[in-house]
C-alpha cells in the first residue's frame, strides 16, 4: 500500500513538473524539509533541558564533601553552594575543573 502511494505521488509530481515547471514540485518538497529540520531542532533542544532538570534532581545534597571548580586558564576557584546541574561551569571559554574535598 505505502509503495503505491509513493507511486502516484511520483507520477502526480512528474505530471505537475512538466505541465506547470518543476519549482512547483520542489519548492514545496523544500518547505517540508524545512519545517522537520526546525521542529527536529526545537526538539533537541527540549529533551536537553528536560535531561538537565532530571540530573539536577540526583545531584547530592548535604554530604560533608564540597565540590571546588578551578579553570586551568588562569587559576580562578569556585565553591558552588547549591549545585543546579552535574555540568561543571565555564570559565574562561571553558569548563572549569572539578576538585572534591573532605571535610574534617
Ligand atoms: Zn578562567
Amino acid at each position: 500500500m505505502r509503495w503505491l502511494i509513493l507511486i502516484v505521488a511520483l507520477v502526480v509530481a512528474g505530471l505537475v513538473g512538466t505541465a506547470f515547471g518543476w519549482q512547483w514540485v520542489f519548492a514545496p518538497l523544500l518547505a517540508y524539509a524545512l519545517l522537520k529540520w526546525s521542529i527536529a531542532s526545537l526538539r533537541v533542544l527540549v529533551t536537553d533541558a528536560k535531561h538537565d532538570v532530571e540530573e539536577s534532581k540526583a545531584a547530592p545534597v548535604g554530604t560533608d564533601e564540597r565540590i571546588l571548580f578551578w579553570c586551568e586558564e588562569c587559576g580562578t576557584e569556585v565553591l558552588l553552594l547549591v549545585r543546579g546541574t552535574s555540568r561543571a561551569p565555564s570559565h574562561c571559554g571553558q569548563r572549569m575543573n572539578e576538585r572534591t574535598e573532605i571535610l574534617n
